[in-house]
């Protein structure tokens, strides 16, 4: 899966006119050709080269967890053997202040993590690859497909650390978001980052007002330091200063994501600091109370717990949502279906 521009220098590198560009992409986002074969309108033997350096299809579906008008997860299998998370979410959650028709997307960006946040199954088993930009696509594509719903909303929440793949990042939200790909506002792709600096800058720069959300986590270094390696490389004040760059570049809210942990980050005293940074950059907030993975011994605080923590923020005036669990039971949180599956447990 190529760019518009990727794939017409290709083929005019190879003695083709540029209009067999647009007819293609016609065939693999508009028409989801599922084989170079049946794009009748091509010549054969450009059809035969294409599908010899192009699998059209880089994804195979293996299983789905979860049914219809529930959350649904999908395990996508790659070429190379290895497994990715794909999530269907029906209705979108009112953080993101869509309506309730409509079906997001949650999307992995690497196979593995590198980050090794203390609480994640992404990252218990290390790294392995980033995705490629077809790839990330084809998640899209391929849930359609199964799903037989038009996804609306897109958010980089899945397996991995989108902003560490940068470069197949952007040529992915390219194909996503133009109109000769799948043609998805940008206003409806949210990018969740565990806070690498740089690239949040990096991002702030283009041209597309895609939203951003940050996994926090933590108010302060203190705290993030505990279960956010991350947090070393890049502490709380700069990552707030990228963020406070973020405000300048786009007119969107930024959404701080915070998992609520027994024992470990859900004190009211929290609340109070992170009631403050929210403040500072105008971002809501976005309350997870943990989920259980297996392997990790953390435990969520009680509900009651979960609401004194964000009635303090509402006392500061800061938008707080309190996530309802979704998909609880068939392992949601990123990165627990594709580990059993690689592990044999499934
Ligand atoms: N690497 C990026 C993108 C993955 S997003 C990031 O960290 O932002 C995955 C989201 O799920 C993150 O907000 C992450 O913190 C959250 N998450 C991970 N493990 C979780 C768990 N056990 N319970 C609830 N949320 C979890
Ligand atoms: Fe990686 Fe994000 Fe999980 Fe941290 S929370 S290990 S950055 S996927």
């Amino acid at each position: 899966m190529l760019t518009q521009s990727q794939l017409s220098e290709r083929l005019v590198n190879h003695g083709q006119p540029s209009y067999r560009a647009t007819q293609i992409l016609d065939w693999i986002f508009k028409k989801r050709a599922k084989a170079w074969d049946e794009m009748t309108n091509l010549p054969e033997s450009l059809r035969v080269d294409l599908a010899e350096h192009y699998p059209l299809r880089p994804l195979k579906h293996t299983l789905t967890k979860g049914s219809e008008d529930t959350t649904r997860k999908f395990l996508m299998e790659l070429a190379d053997g290895r497994y990715v998370e794909t999530v269907l979410i029906p209705a979108s959650p009112a953080l993101y202040g869509e309506r309730s028709d409509r079906h997001t997307l949650c999307v992995s960006s690497q196979v593995g993590c590198a980050y090794g946040c203390k609480f994640c199954a992404s990252g218990l088993d290390g790294f392995t690859r980033n995705l490629s930009a077809a790839e990330i696509v084809s998640q899209i594509i391929l849930a359609e497909e199964m799903s037989g719903e038009k996804v609306n909303n897109l958010v980089f929440m899945g397996m991995g650390e989108p902003l560490a793949n940068f470069k197949n990042l952007c040529l992915a939200l390219e194909m996503i978001t133009s109109d000769w790909g799948l043609n998805i506002g940008a206003r409806r792709i949210t990018v969740s980052t565990s806070g690498l600096v740089p690239q949040i800058k990096k991002l702030a720069e283009l041209p597309q007002q895609i939203r951003l959300a940050i996994s926090l986590h933590g108010p302060d270094d203190v705290t993030r330091d505990k279960i956010m390696p991350v947090n070393r490389k890049f502490p709380v004040n700069e990552l707030f200063e990228a963020l406070r760059f973020w405000n300048l570049q786009k007119n969107q809210k930024i959404t701080l994501e915070y998992i609520l942990i027994d024992g470990v980050n859900a004190g009211l005293d929290h609340a109070a600091i992170l009631a403050k940074r929210a403040a500072s950059i105008k971002a809501k907030v976005n309350l997870i109370p943990y989920n259980t993975v297996e392997g990790l011994e953390w435990v969520r605080p009680s509900d009651i717990a979960c609401r004194e923590f964000q009635k303090v923020l509402f006392q500061a005036g800061v938008s707080a949502t309190l996530r309802l669990e979704k998909g609880h039971d068939i392992d949601a949180a990123c990165g627990q279906l594709r580990l059993k599956k690689e592990k044999g447990v499934l």
